[in-house]
């Protein structure tokens, strides 16, 4: 172990003590039994206090800015020698909902920009009805940050890739949810081979954030019967984000 990552390890270790500490001192107060403190997890805290020493090839403690420019130079997989540019993310931070697709269409690459395409003005009518909105509360982010040739799906090198720099997009984003639209996000991220069809419908967790799944809006642009399956999961996320739903709505 390196002398900042033993510095990092200390102060979680002191930051737990100090709950510790805090929970003696309550106890004391009030003349009280307290129960301790259960384990945290400090890592975004010792993240901005104590961040990693960047390097070029590690997303890890990068800020949003740096990570966005190793996106910007990424040679990881070919992808980069056929993109237009990168297409890294974006919405509100902290976000109250992160959404991760699949990867840029040509409308994308064309102008660097996530869901700008007719898949991404599809998916803002979902959002924006239980009022979610990139401008607002939402960040968008994509698994893979270059587009596809011919819009073919990314190979598993390529998701392997990109991934790093997805995990921590999360960590970055802090969302209270996160909705995953499409196959290829949802068994990247949950580490499953199960399709939509299995996975929707019920709450998920990735590193500890509760994770929804749905359809992807190009699909349902493609087959309408998807569109009640998507109205259903929109309700999850507006329930779980304790969001109202249009009158009227079922
Ligand atoms: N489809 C996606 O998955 N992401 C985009 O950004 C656009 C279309």
């Amino acid at each position: 172990m390196n002398d900042i990552e033993e510095k990092r390890g200390a102060l979680a270790q002191g930051l737990q003590q100090f709950l510790a500490y805090c929970d003696q001192a309550e106890a004391l107060i009030t003349s009280k039994a307290v129960s301790a403190s259960p384990q945290m997890d400090f890592s975004s805290l010792v993240d901005s206090i104590l961040p990693l020493p960047l390097d070029k090839d590690a997303p890890e403690g990068a800020t949003m800015k740096q990570l966005q420019r190793m996106v910007s130079e990424c040679t990881r997989c070919p992808l980069c020698e056929t993109r237009t540019h990168t297409v890294f993310g974006e919405g509100v931070l902290p976000a109250r909902l992160l959404i991760i697709g699949e990867s840029p269409g040509s409308e994308e690459d064309a102008s660097g920009r996530a869901f700008v395409g007719r898949a991404g003005q599809y998916l803002d009518t979902w959002l924006n009805p239980v009022g979610l909105s990139r401008k607002t509360n939402v960040y968008l982010a994509n698994i893979i940050k270059c587009r596809p040739p011919e819009n073919r799906n990314p190979h598993v090198e390529e998701v392997a890739s990109c991934l790093p720099y997805v995990k921590r997009q999360i960590q970055l984003v802090k969302p209270e949810l996160i909705l995953l639209v499409g196959g290829v996000a949802s068994k990247a991220l949950l580490e499953t081979d199960e399709g939509v069809g299995k996975l929707r419908g019920r709450f998920h967790r990735y590193e500890g954030v509760p994770v929804l799944v749905t359809y992807h809006p190009a699909g349902v642009l493609r087959n309408e019967d998807l569109k009640r399956p998507v109205w259903e999961d929109i309700k999850k996320v507006a329930a779980f984000l304790n969001l109202s739903l249009p009158g009227n709505a079922k």
